[in-house]
């Protein structure tokens, strides 16, 4: 019998324990992180409690269709019953819950707190990753782990911790990710391909945005990407943010952000990294949000465009000058 220690942890257990229709949600564009944990944790209740249904939910995609396939449900017939979210703190950006009527909430989530309030909720900011709080919620509670569930979830820890090199990345993410190759014996090296195999479109891709990023006097360095550059190069909206992590560690730069066009909607997808100054609030003046160091926006036009670029600039100045008074 595995005894619970952490209190937060058997409340969640708890939570799942009590409902026999559970539904899985994260936010729309979902990344490794946000597929991973959903899927991982689907599997997990579906192992442990084999009467229970348990779905998750939202729009698939077809690159990360490797760790499981989504669940198409008529959410209308499933009122009462308890509504999971991982990995997103703001309704409007939860992915396939229009109809639900759930009856509560279980938050898991490492952004900063927003308006979802978890009936359960386990917030915490200071994990590099939802899947680190799964694998922590999993290996610490009866939540039962198979080789395809610690793979999924080693997979989202690597992917959203950058392979272990962005901050939170933590002696507790060491900790989790030992204890989970242990207990599972999964091989982890020969799981990589399924986060980094790219094309030569994307690779191409990565040479145009470097060759083409912009860099001002302060550190910011910006793209504005054209709908028809990103159909050149056979990539697509959500290529930028996924290869934004590869321009961390360039001397010039301190913040950096891609705006990539989205014709159909009329808007510019928006990703932001930052190595200094704190950007998750500058985002969040662009209909944006995230975390302090790594977040994402929707700016409407090419007005937005210039004061977005001027507020990251100044925060890049501010920044340098505050360094520099720290040193004197
Ligand atoms: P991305 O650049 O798309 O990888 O996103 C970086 C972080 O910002 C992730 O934690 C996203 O969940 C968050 N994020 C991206 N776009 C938005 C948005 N429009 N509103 C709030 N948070 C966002």
């Amino acid at each position: 019998m595995v005894i619970i220690n952490n209190n937060i942890i058997k409340k969640i257990y708890k939570k799942i324990k009590e409902y026999n229709k559970i539904i899985i949600a994260r936010h729309v564009g979902p990344d490794p992180d946000a597929i991973a944990s959903q899927i991982a944790l689907r599997d997990s209740i579906r192992l442990t409690f084999p009467t229970k249904e348990c779905f998750a939910v939202g729009v698939g995609v077809s690159k990360f269709k490797y760790y499981g396939i989504l669940d198409k449900i008529d959410n209308e017939k499933y009122s009462n019953s308890l509504l999971i979210v991982l990995d997103v703190p703001n309704l409007h950006r939860v992915d396939g819950i229009d109809n639900l009527k759930y009856k509560e909430i279980l938050k898991i989530d490492h952004h900063p707190a927003e308006d979802i309030k978890g009936n359960v909720d386990w917030t915490l900011e200071t994990a590099c990753s939802t899947c680190q709080m799964i694998a922590d919620l999993i290996l610490h509670s009866p939540l039962k782990l198979d080789l395809k569930i610690a793979g999924n979830l080693y997979l989202g820890i690597v992917s959203d911790s950058d392979r272990f090199l962005l901050p939170y990345t933590t002696t507790k993410t060491f900790k989790i990710v030992e204890e989970l190759i242990k207990k599972s014996k999964i091989d982890f090296t020969s799981l990589y391909n399924y986060l980094y195999d790219r094309s030569i479109d994307e690779v191409r891709f990565q040479g145009f945005l470097a060759t083409n990023m912009n860099i001002t006097e302060n550190g910011l360095g910006y793209l504005v990407i054209p709908a028809e550059k990103i159909k050149e190069y056979n990539v697509d909206l959500a290529t930028p943010s996924n290869l934004i992590n590869n321009f961390n560690f360039i001397r010039e730069v301190l913040v950096w952000t891609f705006i990539s066009e989205d014709a159909k909607n009329k808007v510019y997808k928006v990703s932001i990294r930052s190595h200094g100054p704190i950007i998750n609030k500058i985002a969040s003046k662009y209909n944006g949000g995230g975390h302090k160091y790594a977040s994402g926006a929707k700016i409407m036009n090419e007005e937005e465009i210039n004061n977005f670029i001027k507020d990251l600039d100044t925060a890049c100045e501010e920044y340098k000058r505050a360094s520099i008074s720290n040193i004197k």
